[in-house]
This record gives structure tokens, sequence and C-alpha cells, in this order.
């Protein structure tokens, strides 16, 4: 290898500008030595060789420990070149090649390598079980595999039988996971380096060269030629891609946020929740065979899809909703919704509950002191002493700024003297660090309200907790003063 820093145009920029070089040079061979000859099959098959020596030597050069999904990338596409060649030399001496034969078990071989890459970066992109972007994916693979069935693989499979026809129908089937993945990398989260729209354009020229192939060989338009320049092009892509030094970034994990609804996705699950029913209309406009039990299962996994994606999209907003964005507690909101129902059920099965307001004594001077973010951290500390003294089935919420409240349903007057003193030495006692290694002193104060011993409404006992939490900041603050 040449040194790349000794050179203006690097390897990957190379390879890009020379595949349209090679595509010509490749149809001018075809043109005079003729499709069979030495030349053009060499030339044909540079590309393929290209893309397995960049992605062994990118997961070499730039990748450390993680090559594997390099070098499956490479192994699939290096079985697709053995496939290339199988079928070359079988064509030269025996003139028919087999279907299937030796080249196809290459070619299968060459998707499942394919495939296994593409799926190792899709696990190391988004570590996390990233539904949302799965379900979207799925969305349109499924309108994929609808109009895959109906315009090419059925009548491609047609005319054949046994091993022939499970073939042609395994090639489309294997096209249609590419696709899907593809989608799935595209909708998923991620870093997108110039490498990740290396492989993208890899995967589109394939797609893109497979199915106008078949579509061409169905119509009896197949010229043999065509579709070569898109796949040398596209392999050249990848070759591409394994060599961009930014390959490294490509499987990066990233947290898997639920994505926005943004406008283009709309749009694409839009259209492809169309797919179904716009085949239906197009077959009976043209009196074909309107593939019903197709069409209908289609409709009903999208339409399960879409609700599914829906229910997601609905929970992820209410979690939003009922949690504090800073300390993890549920918010007020969520709280007031508790506090009704505890209501309720206290006047039907008669249960007591206590209601606790916990206040940050002098938080205004941790901020002045110590800055805000001191000020945040001690807020994040005071929820998660919190919620280790209290009970599963207790509600903790943030109330206000610096300020906390606390549900215990079924507690008595008795035990609540216990509890809110246990919360109030729980946060209070030990000091908080701030981060920096230094440790200050925090208290809080508590007021507290049992219904129905206090009142038996639920406005009232807020205001009654509020009413001793002031008496608990009068009398000095850092003290439990419970109603009644
Ligand atoms: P007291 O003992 O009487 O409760 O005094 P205090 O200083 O705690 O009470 P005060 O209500 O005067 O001040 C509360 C402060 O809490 C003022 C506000 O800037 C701060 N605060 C409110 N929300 C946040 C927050 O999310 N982060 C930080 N760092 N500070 C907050
Ligand atoms: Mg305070
Ligand atoms: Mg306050």
């Amino acid at each position: 290898m040449t040194k790349t820093g000794s050179r203006k145009l690097p390897l990957w920029g190379a390879i890009l500008l020379f595949a349209p070089v090679l595509t010509v040079l490749y149809y001018v061979t075809g043109h005079v030595a003729g499709s069979a000859a030495v030349a053009t099959q060499v030339l044909y098959s540079a590309s393929s060789v290209g893309a397995v020596a960049g992605l062994v030597f990118g997961a070499f050069r730039y990748r450390g420990g993680r090559r594997r999904p390099w070098l499956l990338l490479a192994a699939g596409q290096g079985a697709m070149l053995a496939g290339d060649l199988v079928y070359y030399v079988l064509g030269l001496r025996a003139g028919e090649v087999p279907y299937p034969g030796p080249p196809d078990v290459c070619y299968l071989t060459g998707y499942l390598g394919l495939v296994a890459g593409l799926i190792t970066l899709v696990r190391r992109r988004t570590p996390e079980w990233d539904l949302p972007s799965l379900i979207d994916a799925a969305v349109v693979a499924v309108a994929a595999a609808l109009l895959g069935w109906v315009y090419v693989i059925e009548p491609m499979a047609a005319g054949a039988g046994g091993a022939a026809q499970a073939v042609t129908v395994a090639y489309p089937v294997m096209d249609l996971v590419l696709l899907a993945l593809g989608v799935r990398l595209m909708l998923g989260a991620g870093t997108r380096p110039p490498a990740f729209w290396l492989l993208m354009i890899w995967l589109l020229g394939m797609l893109v060269g497979d199915t106008t192939y078949s579509v061409q060989a169905l119509l009896g338009s197949y010229d043999g030629t065509f579709v070569d320049g898109v796949w040398i092009c596209g392999v050249l892509c990848l070759a591409a891609a394994g060599t961009h030094p930014s390959m490294a970034e490509v499987d990066e994990p990233s947290p898997a946020a639920a994505p926005d609804a943004t406008k283009s996705r709309l749009v694409v699950l839009g259209a492809a929740s169309l797919v179904a029913p716009v085949v239906l209309a197009v077959q009976y406009l043209r009196g074909a065979s309107l593939h019903v039990p197709e069409v209908d299962v289609a409709c009903i996994v999208l339409f399960l899809l879409v609700v599914a994606r829906m229910a997601g999209l609905v929970r992820v907003q209410r979690a939003m909703a009922i949690t504090d964005g800073l300390t993890g507690l549920r918010t007020r909101r969520y709280l007031n919704e508790v506090l009704g129902t505890e209501a309720e059920r206290r006047h039907r099965t008669g249960t007591p509950f206590a209601f606790l307001l916990v206040d940050v004594d002098h938080f205004k001077r941790v901020n002045d002191t110590y800055g805000h973010h001191a000020g945040d951290r001690v807020l994040v500390e005071v929820a998660r002493r919190m919620r280790e003294v209290v009970r599963s089935g207790d509600v903790i919420a943030r109330y206000g700024g610096e300020e906390f409240a606390v549900l215990l349903p079924g507690v008595t007057p008795r035990r609540l003297e216990k509890v809110s003193h246990a919360i109030h030495r729980g946060v209070s006692t030990a000091p908080f660090a701030l981060g920096d290694g230094r440790l200050i002193p925090v208290t809080v104060s508590i007021g507290g309200a049992c219904m129905p011993r206090d009142t038996d409404a639920v406005e009232e006992l807020t205001r009654i907790a509020d009413q001793a939490l002031y008496a608990a900041k009068s009398a000095g603050r850092d003290q439990v003063v419970l109603a009644g």
C-alpha cells in the first residue's frame, strides 16, 4: 500500500473516480471482445476484488479490535465473486450452466455474509432494542415484500418447479432482507459518516440492479449488460466505504431514543401503508389477478404495525408527562391524579393515607454559593435518598423547584410519625457530595397530614400539609411537623 499521506487523492476517492472508468472499460471490452471474453470477465470481477480488498484493508487499518461487520461483508462479497467466477468457468467448459447449480450456492452464501454483516452493524449502532425503528423498517419491508411478491417473485417462480423455483424465490427474498436492513439503518439512530452513506449507496445500487435484472428477465428484455454497470459502480461504493477512514465510526453505539415522527418519516411510512390498497386498485384496473390473500395479509400486518407504533408513541409521551426530567420522580400532575384516586378509594374502603411535603432548607444559598449545577446535584441526591426510604407503593413527586411530595397509601397517623422521621433522617443526616470533592450539609423540613384524621377533602389535605411545613420552617427548619 502506498502512503495515503503523500497523495492528495485519498484511496476511497480514487476508487469512486475509478468506478465510471471501470464501467466504460467493461462496456467497451464487452462490445469489442464479446461478453464471454476473459478480459470482460476480469474487468467485471475487478469491482468485487476491490470491495473485498477494500473492506479487509479498512478492517485492519481503521478498526482495531472491532472488525467483525466489515469482515462479514468482505466474506459475503467474496462469495459473490466466487459465484461469478464459478459461473464463468462452468459456462466456458460446459456451455450451459446448471440452474440451480454451484454458482447459486456461492451467491446465496454471499447473501448470508452480507446480511450477517449488516445485522452486526445494526446491533452495534443501537445495542438497546430500538423497537420503534424496527417497526418503521418492518412497515417499509412489508410494503416492499408485497410489491416484490406480486410483480417479481410470483411471476418469476410461476414457470419453474422444485429446486429451481426455491432458488428463484430465494434471490428476491434475500434482496428484501437486505432492503429491510438498509431501511432499518436509515430510520434508526446512529452516526452517519461518509462511510455510512457509501454503504447505503452500495445497497441501493445492488437492489436497483437486482430488481431491474429480475424485471428485465421477466419481460424478456434483458440484454445482458445494462445492469452490470449499476452493479460495478455499487460494489465499488462498498470498496470506498471500506477504505474511508470514517468506517471506524459506523458502528459506534448510540442510545435508541424513540425517533420523532418527523415529516419525512411520516411521508415514508404513509406511502408504505398505501402500497397494499394501491396494488389492489392497480391490479383491478389492469384486469389482472387481485392477489386478495396477499393484499389482505399485508393490510392486516401493516395495520397492526401502525397500531403498535402508535401505542409506543403514546407510552413515551405519557412517560414524559408523568416523569420529572431532572430527578426522575413523578410530576405534580401525576401526583394529583393519584391523590384523586386514593381519596376515592378512601371513601369506598376506608383505607387511610398520608401526605408529606418535603422542602430543602435554605436551598437558595446552595445555588448562590456553589452554583446552579451543584444545586441540581443536590436535588437529584435528595430524590435518590427519599426513594431509598419509602416503600414501593408510595409515590414521590417533585412538587415544585426544591419541594417534594410523598403520598403514602395505607399509612395510619401512628405509622406516619415513624415514616416521616425516617425520611427526614435519610435525607438530612449525611452530607451531600458536589462532585468536585466538596461535601456540604443539606437539611430538609417536612410537613405532613393524614386522611381521614385531619380532613376528608384532598385540597384541604395538601393545604394542611403546607401549613405544617410552614410551621416546621418557622420553628427553625431541619425538622418534621405533622398536623393534628
Ligand atoms: P427555605 O429554607 O425557606 O425553603 O429557603 P429556600 O432558599 O430553600 O427557599 P426559596 O423558595 O427562597 O428558594 C428556592 C430556590 O430553589 C430558588 C430557586 O432558584 C431554586 N430552584 C428551584 N428549582 C430549581 C432547580 O431545578 N435547580 C436549582 N439548582 N435550583 C432551583
Ligand atoms: Mg426551600
Ligand atoms: Mg420551597
